[in-house]
């Protein structure tokens, strides 16, 4: 399975009196939204939908999407809910 992280911004620093530039990626928390800098050694992937989380312990656990987030509190449903989907074939029942 392949992810694509789309990358919100680059940021690049240059140390006082150095020519030297490290350019970083933000990357955005697919659960709420925060940018944050993409750390070296990796960051967190929701078992759930393989997005890319801040290490918040809210979005590690739980997977609720921003916009389900936002719906949720337009319905004033709790913060976590999600609804249940289930996915039945096709042609199923038919022969
Ligand atoms: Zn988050
Ligand atoms: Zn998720």
């Amino acid at each position: 399975m392949t992810t694509q992280i789309y990358e919100s911004a680059v940021v690049e620093t240059q140390e006082f009196g150095s020519d030297k530039i490290t350019r970083q990626k933000m990357v955005m928390c697919i659960h709420c939204g925060m940018h944050f800098l993409e750390p070296r050694d990796g960051f967190f992937f929701c078992d759930s939908c393989v997005g890319p989380v801040c290490g918040s312990k809210n979005c590690r656990e739980k997977c609720v999407h921003l916009e389900q987030w936002m719906e949720n509190l337009e319905a004033g449903r709790p913060e976590d809910y999600k609804p249940s989907r289930i996915f039945v074939p096709f042609n199923y029942g038919i022969r």
